[in-house]
């Protein structure tokens, strides 16, 4: 009987201990995601793909096509280009693709920009189900971005207007080679004669 009592106790206890844990629960803060409905916000630290930063002054990437990142990724995934418009002082970026599914996240390309026009997204939501949800083209997603924000987006070049100005910095570079060359014909200006120098006097003997 003492037993049995016993048994009835220790089981009413474990029950009134199970249920303390769900009402300590129940009355906590949920840190559940409800994903996907619902997005976490990822820790500055937080290292995504890496992403053109649009600049707070232009609204517009800082890209100038040197390739410095692509040679310098050692996963050998970025593909870009560049054009120089005529008036334009330093190039502008055509293509950026960046093949993320090679990516290692080594940061390299971001530490070499000399013009910081990189940064790493907080995107973690890379699940795709084929090999191109894998590509990213910085460019349009560069538009999404500005979008999104209620910026206007930076136009991508067409492929005429690429034509135009590879045809007009070709057409400047052969002109500028020209230029050169009539220099280096035209006859130099005769040398002036070297004026005679003054005879020195000879020393004055030391008299004793
Ligand atoms: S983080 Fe590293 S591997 Fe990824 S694109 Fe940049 S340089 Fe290449
Ligand atoms: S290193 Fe920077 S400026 Fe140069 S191509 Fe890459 S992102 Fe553009």
């Amino acid at each position: 009987m003492i037993t049995y009592c016993k048994e009835i106790l220790v089981g009413f206890w474990s029950l009134l201990a199970g249920m303390a844990v769900t009402i300590r629960y129940f009355v906590k803060p949920i840190v559940t995601v409800q994903y996907p409905r619902e997005k976490l916000v990822m820790t500055p630290s937080y290292r995504g793909y890496p992403q053109l930063v649009i600049d707070p002054e232009t609204h517009t990437h800082k890209c100038i096509a040197c390739e410095m990142c692509s040679r310098t990724c050692p996963s050998q995934l970025i593909a870009l280009a560049g054009v120089k418009f005529p008036g334009a002082k330093q190039k502008v970026a055509t293509k950026y693709v960046h093949e993320h599914y090679y990516c290692s996240l080594c940061g390299l390309c971001v530490e070499v920009c000399p013009t910081d026009a990189l940064e790493y997204s907080q995107e973690y939501r890379l699940a795709g189900f084929r090999r191109e949800d894998g590509v990213i083209d910085h460019l349009l997603l560069l538009q999404k971005r500005q979008q999104a924000v209620g910026l206007p987006a930076t136009p991508i070049p067409t492929d005429a207007e690429i034509a135009a100005a590879l045809a007009a910095e070709a057409a400047a570079k052969e002109a500028r080679e020209k230029e050169a060359a009539a220099k280096a014909k035209a006859p130099k200006p005769a040398e002036e004669p070297e004026k005679a120098k003054p005879k020195e006097a000879p020393p004055e003997e030391v008299k004793e």
